[in-house]
């Protein structure tokens, strides 16, 4: 179904689907930026999920060596031996198997045994040198004021607890530079009564140092206490908590910290980093230990930068292509408007064209360069019987080119492919039709070839009926063979015809017939029933031939009869039948109606054609036997062999 649209409403829709085309394409690169933005979002979360728990392990595995040290030593069984006699040697040999572990450590910055009251009983010191020594008794002191014995000495049995990070005070001042501090302490019971505690002071150095190197740069590791105070990562603001409460995130970003109090994990963005965090809290079982704030800082790369980016591409490929799509759109209408313009000129021309062809006297018929029909005006329709609609795109030769004969004819002999192929005008040309009721007619045409170019070329037949021009052509070529008063061939055309048969070589014999006594039959009943007894004759002879046969008006009452493929007796034969005829026939004098009838006979002279012999001898011969059968008393027949020489007859 062909839908013709309005150029307005063509335009609307051009425009409509233009727009929607270009909305699918921006929503494809759209949804394909999205996808490798998610794809690099994705990459970014899993890499930081890998980086925190690598921290959290390392956290776990430094401190998990610490408490496996303190449960060793609150459990040993020099200890209980200990307990249990209170005597010096075991003392002695506890404090070496301390000062062993010590060496051992060089993060442990004491080891310590105290009693269930606090006071210290073993006291191992290592200094910052790397050397450690046992403090002499005198030296030991009580420390049940202190928060981690207080919280040590309140632990059932088999519990751990874990201080939080801070740094370490020597007599009532920060020690500088600072030294972290965290202290694992572990109660030492006996027969299930607390005896005394474990005390390690163990140096954070360490620990923060394992965290720095489980990163690689550019990340760096973040430790908050859960207060929210910098103990890692804070840059200038580590430790400040020491000194001061106004510092930490809770001052720094009071939002942020509310949230991040209330979730597992998450991330934010501080100036230009993003810092990925998570809660822990160190061991697992029986440990009291603070929570703490584990995280990375990625630097110069806030968490929603691939976002933004994102943001930005997607903006500007929109605002590009949209621009670019809007810009192609544009251009198309304009040449599609230019195209509709040329459209319409050219429709109208072909609307003029049209209507002058359609006046045309002439069938006009123009077909493409394959020669396949485009159009046809109203005359061309009239003469051929097609209409237009059932012609068009078709093969015009193969649909109605014939030849005179009404078979198909070859395309070399077609005017129009000829005119096709070789690019000149074919004038006046006589061809055969085929109507579409199939009858044949006769057109006089002329080709003329267009010039040849990417749209055009083809060529147009101009063709007019030729069927009266055909009859009156037939007419004058019958008139100027046939003898008008009988409708036998004339003179000229008989002999035409011997002289063709002598040509071709195939062997024929002549029958010459002349009427007896006319001169008679004029003088008694007129020219007029002359006339008449010669046309009658003439029709009763044409009645014993074949259509073959040649039959002519040599002279006033003088005929030929030429018959091919025969033999002498046969010749002999048929000129008999032909005498008679005339002997047993009467000529009605006043027409078919009159009872007055006269009897006129012929006399015949045969010849069979020898080789080589022309048309006069041959004439000759047969005259000479019409002669003798003239001679010899007419209405017969003599064969020109029989017939003696002419001076005999003379
Ligand atoms: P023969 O038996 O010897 O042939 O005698 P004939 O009278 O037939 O022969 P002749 O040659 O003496 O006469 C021929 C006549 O035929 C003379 C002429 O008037 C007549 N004739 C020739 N042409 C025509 C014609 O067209 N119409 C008529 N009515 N007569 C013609
Ligand atoms: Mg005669
Ligand atoms: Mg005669």
């Amino acid at each position: 179904m062909k839908i013709d649209l309005s150029p307005r409403w063509g335009g609307v829709l051009f425009w409509l689907s233009g727009l929607l085309v270009l909305a699918l394409l921006l929503l494809l690169a759209e949804l394909g930026l999205e996808r490798s933005w998610q794809q690099a979002r994705q990459l970014r979360l899993q890499q930081h999920d890998y980086y925190l728990s690598r921290l959290e392990q390392q956290l776990q595995h430094t401190l998990a060596a610490v408490q496996l040290d303190v449960s060793r030593l609150a459990t040993s069984p020099l200890l209980q031996r200990y307990l249990r006699r209170q005597d010096a040697d075991t003392l002695e040999l506890l404090e070496q198997s301390y000062l062993a572990l010590a060496r051992l450590r060089p993060s442990y910055d004491q080891i310590r045994l105290l009693d269930a009251q606090g006071q210290e009983r073993i006291r191992i010191n290592q200094l910052a040198s790397g050397t450690s020594h046992v403090v002499p008794e005198a030296q030991l002191q009580n420390k049940a004021d202190r928060y981690y014995v207080v919280a040590g000495l309140a632990l059932p049995a088999g519990t751990r607890y874990l201080s939080p990070l801070d740094l370490n005070i020597e007599r009532g001042q920060i020690e500088t530079p600072y030294k972290p501090m965290l202290r694992m302490v572990m109660p030492v019971y006996q027969a299930a009564q607390l005896r005394g505690l474990i005390v390690i002071n163990y140096r954070g150095a360490e620990l923060l140092q394992n965290l720095a190197q489980a990163l690689p740069a550019p990340f760096s590791p973040l430790l908050l206490n859960d207060q929210g105070h910098w103990l890692l990562g804070g840059q200038d603001r580590d430790w400040q908590f020491m000194f001061t409460d106004r510092t930490g995130l809770a001052v720094e970003l009071p939002q942020q910290w509310a949230q991040m109090q209330a979730t597992d994990s998450g991330n934010l963005s501080a100036g230009t980093d993003c810092l990925v965090y998570a809660w822990t809290r160190f061991g697992e079982g029986p440990v009291q230990a603070p929570r703490w704030l584990l995280g990375l800082r990625e630097p110069g790369q806030t968490c929603d930068a691939l976002e933004r980016e994102y943001q930005m591409r997607t903006d500007r490929t929109l605002l590009a292509g949209g621009l670019a799509g809007l810009a192609l759109l544009g251009a198309r209408h304009l040449v599609r408007r230019r195209q509709l313009k040329l459209h319409r000129q050219i429709a109208d021309s072909e609307q003029q064209l049209r209507l002058i062809t359609h006046e045309a006297g002439n069938g006009l018929i123009m077909v493409d360069a394959h020669g396949h029909t485009r159009w046809l005006n109203p005359e061309a329709e009239r003469l051929l019987g097609w209409r237009e609609a059932e012609l068009l795109g078709e093969n015009l030769h193969e649909m109605i080119h014939i030849g005179p004969d009404g078979q198909v004819l070859h395309p070399d002999e077609c005017p129009t492919h000829r005119a096709l192929r070789t690019g000149q005008r074919q004038q006046g040309q006589r061809d055969f039709f085929r109507t579409r009721g199939g009858h044949i007619l006769p057109v006089h045409a002329t080709v003329t070839p267009m010039p040849k170019g990417p749209y055009t070329g083809g060529a147009v037949i101009s063709f007019g009926d030729d069927t009266d021009h055909l009859a009156a052509e037939n007419h004058l070529r019958r008139q100027a063979t046939t003898d008008e008063l009988t409708g036998c061939l004339n003179r000229r055309a008989t002999l035409q015809q011997l002289e063709r048969s002598i040509d071709t070589g195939t062997a024929f014999g002549v029958i010459m017939i002349d009427l007896d006594y006319f001169k008679q039959i004029n003088d008694e009943y007129g020219h007029p029933v002359g006339d008449r007894v010669l046309a009658f004759y003439t029709q009763e002879v044409r009645e014993l031939l074949r259509s073959q046969d040649t039959f002519g008006r040599i002279g006033g009452e003088e005929f030929l009869v030429l018959v091919e493929h025969l033999q002498a007796d046969d010749l002999l034969q048929l000129a008999e039948r032909i005498r008679h005829r005339f002997d047993t026939r009467c000529c009605p004098i006043d027409g078919p109606e009159s009872t007055q009838r006269l009897h006129v006979t012929a006399s015949f002279g045969t010849a069979m054609h020898q080789p080589g012999e022309s048309t006069s001898a041959l004439l000759a011969r047969a005259d000479r036997a019409l002669y003798w059968a003239k001679d010899s008393g007419r209405n017969r027949v003599v064969a020109a062999d029989n017939a003696p020489a002419l001076s005999a007859i003379d």
